[in-house]
Order: structure tokens, then C-alpha cells, then sequence
């Protein structure tokens, strides 16, 4: 019998996970700077927290949810994405009081589930970076979080990325162009899709984000939402396309992008990379307003601005663009133990090491005097300290600097008292 992991699934081996460490850590610290803090919400969540947010007929709902009635009979999934869970807990914890600062901002970062059909950059098990605002309609807060966005992937040395932008306008907006999308599809609804069919009525704005290709033919002359803004919707997009102008950010409207979630009002966008072999997958963040979301989860009017990157097309666009992540690999020093009487001391030498706060390993196989110098090279040691069996009987040690090849002789006693000085003295100068 062999296992395998569930299929979608990854394991993230040491290498691959420093990557992933260099990620998160460069999100945090861009996070920080324009005041986001972290929210931890539970990776399963009420059935109804996600349908009612996400929506009933888009595909995450309709298809790729991991739900399932637990031991007490209760509905509970999977989390798909991040905002609903985060709006959940924002109204749960009353995070809109007057405590709070506001815009409240918040930042999310985790695995997130969806049944898809696994492929190069789109897997069961993946992993969002996102963050919300709550509490800001100014477009400010828009243009502020993309650019937020686009500072991370700067930071990370991505150049090949497009900001697009569309506007999917207030109630009024949306109400006015559902009738003329109904009215737009209805002649052509014998060559949609039976998913577009049935979304026809039900939800006419989903039909514009089928990844189907007949559909998309269709879709490609439909009338765009930009011509049916309210003055409201539209004096809000004109801003933020002036603020983007304003901070020289380049950007393109797509009037026909719709994005896969029901709850978007006004600004949406989508960071595309252009790197080689992204394929269908190239989308890399993707966000927008949503206005009205906080109250249809049962919270006071509140809205709100968020993006989610999904960590695994990070990776791909790093792959393709050929960026290289910086990855620490050395270590402080390595201990050489010469002969089985010496095991001991080199377990506390070792460990006198790691107790002053340096890095350090050993060899634990009793190996011969080369094999243990090799596994120093490899590891990259900046000391390589040597004990054999003679010097331990005088209470001494060989220490090496591998830089310089400089040898000297110390007492085990001055290791053990003063390495971090030792250390310094070795390392420093020079
Ligand atoms: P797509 O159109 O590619 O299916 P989506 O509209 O479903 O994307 P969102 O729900 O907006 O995606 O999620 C935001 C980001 O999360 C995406 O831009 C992508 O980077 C990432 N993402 C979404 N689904 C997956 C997945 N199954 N595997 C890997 N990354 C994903
Ligand atoms: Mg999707």
C-alpha cells in the first residue's frame, strides 16, 4: 500500500517553503506600513456565512464548495475565500464600534478550499494573501489598497503585471443593466452554454464571467456595464481613475469584467501577469468594492474595499520571470565530534551554541573526520568546530573560521562561557 496526498494538494518541502516564508513575510511588512493587522479566522465556516456572500449560482457555490454535515448535523464548509469569513467575524466582534479604528483595515493569509478541476496554477487546496477595509467609501481607499497591491509584487521583483479595473456600479446601476444584458441574451440563449442557460434569469452577470469558449463569443458583443452607471456609480469611478492618474499608475478598463463573486458593488479589479505560461491561470490578485456585503451578513451599512492573491500564481509568475528569492543558507557554526568518547561534549558544545542564540548542527552518525567536513560545507558553516578525543582529554577545541581558513585553539571552558565573544572576535574584524 502507498498514499498519496489528496489530489490538488501539495506538500511544501524545505526550498519550496522558504519561498513561501519569503512571501508571507514581504506581505506582512508592506501590510504594516499602510496600517493593516491581522485577522486568523477558523479554515471552516457555516455553509450559510459563504452562500450568503459568495452567492447561491456563482461556480464556488455551486460547485466547488468542500461542505458537509459534521457529527452534530450542522452545515458547515470549507472556506473557499477569505472576505466572507473575515466580514463574519468583523460583525461577530462588533469590530465597526467606535473603539475601532475606521477604516477598520485587516489583513487574512491561509488555505482555502475549492473542488476544481487541478491544473497548472489552480489547485483544491491553495493559498490566499488578502486584506479588507471596512468603513471607507472614498475612492481613496480603492486606489490606496490596489496600489498596495502592486507595491507587493513590485517588492518582489515581479515587472510583467497589468492593473485592469472595471466599474459593477451601485443597486441602481446594476438594476438598469440587468434588464439590457437579459435583453442582449435572450436571442442567443440556444447557443449558451447550460450553465449560462439556467443563469440567464437567475443571474445575467455571471453569464459574462463563464470560462466557457461559446459563451465567451456571445458575451464578447454584450452591452457594458459602463454605460448604464449610475451619476453616483460613475462620479466614483471617474475619481478612482483620476487618483490612479494622480499616483501615475497605469491601468486598463475591461467593461466586460465581472469577477466570480456576487458580492462586488462600483470598483473591480484584477493584477494580470504577462509572464510566459500562465495560461488560463495569469490572473494573480483579484478584488474590489463590495458596499453592501456587511449588511446582507446582518451587520450595520458598512463598506468595504479587499483584494486576495492566490500565493501559488505568485510563485509561477516568480518561476517565469526568473526572479531569484533570497533564501538563508548558512549556518554559525558546526560541530566535528572525532570518535565515540567525544559524543557527549559535542552534544554540549551544540547546544551551548544554540543557547547563545546562534545557529548550529552536528553529525550524529559517529561519521569519519571528512564525511562531517563535507556536511559543514554543505551547510555552509561560518565556524567549523573540531573535538577529538586528545583535545578533549586537555579540555580544548579546534575552532576554524571557513572564510579565512584562520585556525585557532580554545578552551571548552571560554565556549561555553563566552561563544557569543568568541563569535564577534572571529567574525568581525578583519
Ligand atoms: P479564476 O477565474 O482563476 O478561477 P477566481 O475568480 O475564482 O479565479 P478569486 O475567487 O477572485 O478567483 O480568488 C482570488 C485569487 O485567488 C485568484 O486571482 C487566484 O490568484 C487565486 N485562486 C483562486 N482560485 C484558485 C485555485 N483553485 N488555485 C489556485 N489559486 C486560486
Ligand atoms: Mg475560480
Amino acid at each position: 500500500m502507498s498514499y498519496q496526498g489528496p489530489k490538488g494538494t501539495n506538500d511544501l518541502l524545505p526550498g519550496e517553503s522558504d519561498k513561501w516564508q519569503f512571501i508571507e513575510e514581504t506581505a506582512r511588512l508592506i501590510f504594516r506600513d499602510y496600517q493593516f493587522n491581522e485577522i486568523r479566522t477558523p479554515i471552516f465556516e457555516h455553509y450559510e456565512v459563504i452562500a450568503r456572500s459568495v452567492g447561491d449560482t456563482t461556480d464556488i457555490v455551486s460547485k466547488e464548495m468542500y461542505d458537509f454535515y459534521d457529527k452534530g448535523e450542522r452545515h458547515v464548509t470549507l472556506r473557499p475565500e477569505g472576505t466572507a469569513p473575515i466580514v463574519r467575524s468583523y460583525i461577530e466582534h462588533k469590530l465597526f464600534g467606535p473603539e475601532f479604528a475606521k477604516p477598520y483595515k485587516t489583513y487574512y493569509m491561509g488555505p482555502m478550499f475549492r473542488y476544481e478541476r487541478p491544473q497548472k496554477g489552480r489547485l483544491r487546496q491553495f493559498h490566499q494573501i488578502g486584506v479588507e477595509a471596512f468603513g471607507s467609501a472614498n475612492p481613496a481607499t480603492d486606489v490606496e489598497t490596489m496600489a498596495m497591491a502592486l507595491d507587493f509584487f513590485k517588492q518582489l521583483g515581479i515587472q510583467k503585471i497589468r492593473l485592469v479595473i472595471n466599474s459593477l456600479g451601485d443597486q441602481e446601476t446594476r438594476q438598469n443593466y440587468r434588464q439590457a444584458l437579459i435583453d442582449y441574451l435572450e436571442p442567443h440563449e440556444e447557443e449558451l452554454s447550460g450553465d449560462s442557460k439556467r443563469r440567464l434569469h437567475e443571474n445575467p452577470l455571471r453569464v459574462l464571467d463563464s470560462k466557457d469558449k461559446k459563451d465567451q463569443l456571445v458575451v464578447a458583443d454584450a452591452p457594458s456595464i459602463l454605460d448604464y452607471l449610475s451619476e453616483t456609480a460613475k462620479a466614483h469611478f471617474e475619481e478612482v481613475k483620476a487618483m490612479l492618474t494622480a499616483l501615475e499608475i497605469p491601468f486598463e478598463v475591461d467593461k466586460n469584467m465581472v469577477r466570480g463573486l456576487d458580492y462586488y458593488t462600483h470598483t473591480i479589479f484584477e493584477i494580470i501577469s504577462d509572464a510566459p505560461g500562465m495560461g488560463a491561470q495569469s490572473t494573480v490578485c483579484a478584488g474590489g468594492r463590495y458596499d453592501r456585503l456587511v449588511e446582507e451578513l446582518g451587520g450595520p451599512e458598512t463598506p468595504g474595499f479587499g483584494f486576495a492573491l492566490g500565493i501559488e500564481r505568485v510563485l509561477l509568475t516568480l518561476e517565469a520571470e526568473e526572479v531569484v528569492i533570497p533564501v538563508l543558507n548558512e549556518i554559525d557554526a558546526y560541530v566535528v565530534g572525532l570518535g565515540e568518547g567525544t559524543n557527549v561534549e559535542t552534544l554540549k558544545v551544540v547546544q551551548a551554541i544554540r543557547n547563545f542564540g546562534f545557529s548550529a548542527d552536528r553529525d550524529y552518525l559517529n561519521r569519519k573526520a571528512k564525511a562531517q567536513f563535507k556536511s559543514a560545507d554543505k551547510a555552509n558553516a561560518k565556524l567549523v568546530l573540531t573535538l577529538g578525543e586528545e583535545e578533549l582529554a586537555k579540555g580544548m577545541i579546534n575552532v576554524k573560521v571557513m572564510a579565512t581558513r584562520e585556525e585557532k585553539s580554545v578552551l571548552l571552558d571560554e565556549i561555553y562561557q563566552q561563544f557569543d565573544e568568541i563569535f564577534d572576535e572571529l567574525l568581525t574584524e578583519k
